[in-house]
C-alpha cells in the first residue's frame, strides 16, 4: 500500500499545503494498481494531479462535509463533464463512486449551484457510509467508524496488499476529523501507518471537546493502540508543527512523522 500525502493543511488551505487530501494506491494480484482519493479540501484537486489523472482514480472517501474536506469535488465535477479529450458528455466512462455521509449529494450540488433537474450522476455514484459497514475497492476493504467530530463524520481503517510483500495484509487507519473517542480508537488498532489528525495545542485548546485532537492526544491513542508508525496531519498554518512532533513524542515511543504533501510513504 501506498499513501501520498496530497494535503494536510488543517481547517483550510495553507500556503505550503492544501486542506485535507491523500492518495491510497495499491496493486490487485492481476497487477492492476487501485487508486481511492481520501477527502478533496480546499486546493486538493489541483495538487491531485501532480500525482494522479483524475479520470484514473477508482473512489473517493469523503469522512465528512467540512469544506476543508470535500469542497474541491466542484472542480472535480468540472473536469469529469467538461474534459475536452475525455469528459462524460464525449465517453462512456463509468461514474466515479463518492462514498460520503448521508447529505453529500445534495451538499455537492448546491456548492456547485446545480440547477433544479441538474445531478453530478453522470460523474459520481453517491454511495451514503453506514455506521460500521465494510466497503470494498479492488484490493481494499475499508471499515468505517464514526469519530467524535460537531458534524456526520467518520475515520477508516482500509486494509489492503503491502507494497513490500503483496501476500500480506497492511493496514491504514485515518482519523478524519475527531476528539479521542472509540471509533479512533478501533481505527487505530495495531495499524502499521495511523494517519491522524492533530489540529489542536496542548496549553491552548485543553478547553474544546468533541473537536479534534492534540499531537499528545494522537499519540496516546495511538500508544494505547499499539500503531506502528504514525503520522501527525490536519495542522493549520497558524500551529508550529514542531511543537505538535514534541507533543507526540512524549507519548508515542514509535516511528512519528509530520504529514509532508507530496511524500509518498509505502508500507
Ligand atoms: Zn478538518
Ligand atoms: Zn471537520
Amino acid at each position: 500500500m501506498k499513501l501520498t500525502v496530497v494535503g494536510m493543511s488543517g481547517s483550510y488551505a495553507g500556503p505550503q499545503s492544501p486542506a485535507s487530501c491523500y492518495l491510497v494506491q495499491a496493486t490487485d494480484p492481476n497487477g492492476r494498481e487501485w487508486s481511492i482519493v481520501l477527502d478533496l479540501g480546499s486546493g486538493a484537486f489541483g495538487a491531485l494531479q501532480r500525482h494522479i489523472d483524475p479520470f484514473d482514480v477508482d473512489a473517493l472517501a469523503i469522512t465528512h462535509l467540512h469544506p476543508d474536506h470535500c469542497s474541491d469535488l466542484s472542480g472535480y465535477y468540472v473536469y469529469y463533464k467538461y474534459h475536452p479529450q475525455w469528459g462524460t458528455e464525449f465517453s462512456d466512462r463509468n461514474p466515479i463512486p463518492v462514498f460520503a455521509p448521508t447529505d453529500a449529494a445534495d451538499r455537492f450540488a448546491v456548492a456547485y449551484g446545480l440547477e433544479d433537474g441538474e445531478s453530478m450522476d453522470t460523474q459520481f455514484t453517491h454511495v451514503p457510509w453506514k455506521c460500521g459497514s465494510t466497503v470494498t475497492v479492488g484490493p481494499f476493504t475499508i471499515d468505517v467508524h464514526e469519530v467524535n467530530h460537531p458534524v456526520e463524520a467518520y475515520g477508516f481503517r482500509i486494509s489492503g496488499p503491502s507494497e513490500h510483500d503483496p501476500s500480506r495484509t497492511v493496514v491504514l487507519g485515518y482519523s478524519g476529523d475527531t476528539d479521542d473517542c472509540q471509533g479512533v480508537r478501533d481505527i487505530a488498532r495495531n495499524a502499521d501507518v495511523f494517519l491522524c489528525e492533530a489540529a489542536f495545542l496542548e496549553g491552548r485548546d485543553d478547553g474544546i471537546v468533541d473537536l479534534h485532537l492534540t499531537g499528545k492526544r494522537a499519540a496516546r491513542i495511538a500508544t494505547d493502540s499499539k500503531a506502528k508508525r504514525l503520522i501527525l496531519t490536519h495542522i493549520p498554518s497558524w500551529n508550529d508543527p514542531e511543537i505538535t512532533r514534541a507533543e507526540a513524542r512524549n507519548e508515542y515511543a514509535g516511528e512519528t512523522h509530520i504529514a509532508e504533501p507530496g511524500t509518498t510513504y509505502s508500507f
